[in-house]
């Protein structure tokens, strides 16, 4: 049996490890363009935040480790194309510029995603940075360090871009401008009443401005490098300018494989993990998750999905029959000192999915009054109007709003009415929650 992966982060590298675990005959190789494996872009905003100093910190296992392990890691080898009738890849040597083929019994994509970049005139001006791969993060990091960086501009506030406007601030910089294209921030994961928590927390910061419905159009150049922008609405200065406007799935070397994708360009994969083609197995954020309340594939790249996904590929590439029951959506932001989560579906998912729904929206406090460091905490919750069964939830605040998500998600994934949730045992202890929490109030005021 030979395994091929073509990608070694979380999707390929969970795949390979269990994969390798399972079936010790199976002959494991994997393609990884870049020089690093195995490691974290979750911790890219803090890094160049310099929350942290070393990069190391992101790795969670360098590849000699592998290699010493015995696993075939070929870096710096991208895989160029696919002919799934002879099931064979075409690589190429990065190094040498030399290129072969290899041939698989089963293959893996997990190819992840790359940085969106939207029609800005003048975007590959010196001065203009995505976040999305380690070396991203190296160079991003060395510029913002710099003293003479003090004007920032980030466009697009969806996660990546809000954890940008953090880490500007983290280093002091004199302004750092938020520029979103959409009506509100995090918009298409956060209803409006927990996106109005976040506006005010990142307004409520000197030197921090948010612009809502703007469109960048051009970057001003001066000498080559980056000194402003032009947005449909006005000039503003900038010394660094960060384009976080989404991802999309790096499958274009897939396109005349005949393989099923959605419009983006994500693998359609079962419960499996399989794609349309029999011997070819995706997961992470090349490809789609099924969704267990939309109950359709959709795409959501996160990795927390990518870990589980991959890992259950590497149960079915090494012959067993393992499923994934589906995503929730879960996911987790930082404001600046606001943190929020959210899990199922938000009231515009269930809008377009037609459904009899509810929700509740309830203001309270974190903890007990007496106890130092109370918090206002905002709970939504979506719920089906004619069983109760809780769809969604999205939670923000200044102290243990994220974790409490995790309840809720764990309510989703069982089926339990907002009554339920209503009277659930939460814990109490006054510097956590109040004997009746946050979340038994919600489900308790959903009518
Ligand atoms: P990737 O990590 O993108 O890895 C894919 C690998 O495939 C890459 O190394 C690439 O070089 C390689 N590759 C691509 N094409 C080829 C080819 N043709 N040949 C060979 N190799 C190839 N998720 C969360 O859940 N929580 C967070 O807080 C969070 N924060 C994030 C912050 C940032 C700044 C970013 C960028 C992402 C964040 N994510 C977060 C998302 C998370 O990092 C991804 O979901 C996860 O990395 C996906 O893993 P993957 O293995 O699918 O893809």
């Amino acid at each position: 049996m030979k395994i091929i992966i073509i990608g070694g982060v979380a999707a390929g590298m969970s795949a390979a490890a269990k994969a390798s675990r399972i079936d010790k005959n199976a002959e494991i190789v994997i393609y990884e363009k870049t020089e690093i494996v195995s490691w974290g872009a979750c911790g890219l905003p803090y890094y160049v935040g310099n929350f942290y100093e070393d990069p190391n910190n992101m790795i969670a296992r360098p590849v000699e480790k592998f290699i010493e392990a015995g696993m075939n890691i070929k870096i710096k080898h991208e895989v160029v194309g696919i002919d799934v009738e002879k099931k064979e890849i075409t690589i190429k040597n990065l190094v040498t510029g030399e290129t072969f083929t290899d041939n698989y019994d089963k293959l893996m994509v997990a190819t992840g995603a790359h940085a969106i970049m939207p029609p800005i005139k003048n975007l590959s001006t010196k001065g203009v940075y995505t976040l999305k791969d380690y070396t991203d993060g190296i160079v991003l990091k060395e510029e913002m360090m710099k003293d003479e960086i003090q004007d920032i501009i980030v466009v697009g506030a969806g996660y990546i871009g809000i954890e940008v406007v953090e880490a500007a601030k983290h280093l002091g910089k004199r302004s750092v401008r938020l520029i979103q294209l959409g009506e509100r921030v995090l918009l298409e994961s956060f209803d409006k009443e927990i996106t109005d928590v976040m506006e005010e927390e990142i307004r409520s910061h000197e030197g921090v401005e948010l612009h809502l419905e703007e469109a960048v159009q051009e970057i001003v150049e001066k000498d080559g490098k980056v000194v402003g922008i032009k947005t449909n609405k006005g000039e503003y200065k900038a010394d660094l300018v960060v384009i976080s406007t989404g991802v999309r799935p790096n499958t274009a070397f897939l396109k005349d494989t005949g393989i099923e994708m959605l419009p983006n360009g994500a693998l359609v994969i079962d419960e499996f993990g399989k794609t349309s083609i029999d011997s070819i197995y995706s997961a992470g954020d090349c490809a789609t998750v099924y969704h267990m309340v939309r109950k359709e594939n959709v795409y959501i790249p996160l990795a927390t999905t990518a870990n589980k996904i991959g890992r259950i590929v590497g149960e079915n590439l090494a012959g067993k029959n393992t499923a994934f029951k589906g995503t929730l959506g879960s996911a987790a932001i930082k404001v600046l000192d606001v943190e929020a989560g959210r899990t199922g579906i938000t009231e515009n998912e269930a809008i377009k999915m037609g459904i009899n729904y509810k929700t509740v929206f309830v203001k309270d406090k974190n903890q007990t009054n007496y106890y130092p460091g109370r918090e206002d905490i905002f709970v939504k919750l979506i719920y089906n109007a004619d069983t109760r069964v809780l769809l969604g939830a999205q939670i923000a605040g200044k102290k243990g709003a994220v974790l409490r998500v995790d309840a809720l998600a764990t309510a989703i994934y069982s089926g339990l009415t907002v009554d339920e949730i209503g009277m659930m045992d939460f814990c109490y202890a006054p510097p956590f929650a109040r004997t009746w929490d946050v979340m038994n109030v919600a489900g308790n005021v959903a009518k």
